[in-house]
């Protein structure tokens, strides 16, 4: 037998991104299930390990063959035994992933948060290049976020470290957030936050933009903003600004707390790469302290989806190497 593979797990609220993964952290194979989320996300862990033994088969190999699972939870982890807090989409609330998932696979399973493990994922493969001080935000429907200080992700306290999405980005007159707070940095620098600065934008003038044929057949999106920036349309400039202003401001703030090598910028928004980039550089090095400003760089996520597979499975590897088996 070859050099044994991880698992990476990257738990959503519509579908499971699972992977095979080399100890030196290639995919071999990568696939996807749909997420059960009836009676409250139970039949989770068995669909899991119902779908690794279907794909072990497709191999010819048994469970010899795997080392340990790493998984990523769309919520709060209790770092000490691997239960979710909390994660809505699925319905848990105190789940045992870790318990009950090892018992299920009888394989060792450790469990991190989904944003965290997307961040250890570009840290080892992606854009953070090795980068033992990183920073990583995702850009989506939300914004994530995962610190990763000396090798290890920041996880507080109580599992809320990393929140970068709600650090407060806007202190007056900020539009509500999911967590209860007013003007998060997610409800301006998420995909959701981009639209409703750029719908602001256009009911309070009458200036002509491209963007407002969207927003009258409600299809605009943050995409059609960062476009139009980049054809010139002086409105999703402005509004592209705004988002640079507040997301530049936040992680200058947070790196001058931490002093990281690498902030990857991730996500469905990080596509408009330098349109959002350059001017997020530019309004970063004005709040940013100069030697911190020096030494960092700020780049775009270059593993997409497979960032969280890829980061389960380096959790495995690490829990793993802990133990006297594992060579
Ligand atoms: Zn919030």
């Amino acid at each position: 037998m070859g050099e044994k593979w991880l698992v990476g797990v990257d738990i959503g609220g519509t579908t499971i991104k699972m992977a095979f993964i080399s100890l030196s952290g290639d995919i071999i194979c990568s696939w996807e299930i749909d997420t059960d989320i009836s009676n409250k996300g139970k039949h989770i862990p068995a669909s899991i390990a119902k779908s690794i033994e279907e794909k072990l088969k497709e191999f010819n190999l048994t469970k010899n063959q795997l080392v340990a699972i790493g998984v990523g939870a769309p919520g709060p982890v209790n770092e000490e035994d691997g239960s979710v807090e909390v994660a809505v989409n699925l319905g848990w609330e105190r789940f045992q992933l870790q318990t009950i998932l090892e018992r299920e696979t009888s394989l060792p399973v450790v469990v991190d948060n989904d944003a965290n493990i997307a961040a250890i994922g570009e840290m080892w493969k992606g854009a953070g290049k090795g980068a033992k001080n990183l920073i990583c935000v995702t850009l989506g429907t939300g914004v994530g976020g995962g610190i990763i200080v000396n090798g290890e992700v920041v996880h507080g306290v109580n599992g809320a470290g990393g929140e970068i999405g709600h650090m407060t980005s806007v202190p007056k007159n900020g539009a509500p957030c999911k967590c209860g707070k007013l003007g998060c940095l997610e409800t301006v620098a998420s995909a959701t936050g981009i639209v409703r600065l750029a719908k602001e934008e256009l009911v309070s003038s009458n200036e002509s933009s491209c963007l407002r044929h969207y927003k009258i057949h409600q299809t605009l999106s943050a995409k059609h903003v960062f476009d139009a920036a980049k054809e010139g349309d002086v409105l999703a400039n402005r509004v592209v600004e705004q988002v640079a202003f507040h997301l530049g401001l936040s992680l200058s703030n947070l790196a001058n707390g931490l002093n990281p090598e690498t902030i990857v910028i991730g996500g469905g928004v990080s596509k408009a790469d330098d349109t959002l980039l350059r001017p997020l550089k530019e309004e970063f090095v004005k709040f940013a302290f100069p030697r911190v400003a020096q030494s960092v760089e700020i780049v775009t996520a270059t593993l997409g989806n497979n960032a969280g597979v890829i980061g389960g499975a380096w959790l495995a590897k690490e829990k793993m190497i802990n133990k006297p088996v594992f060579q």
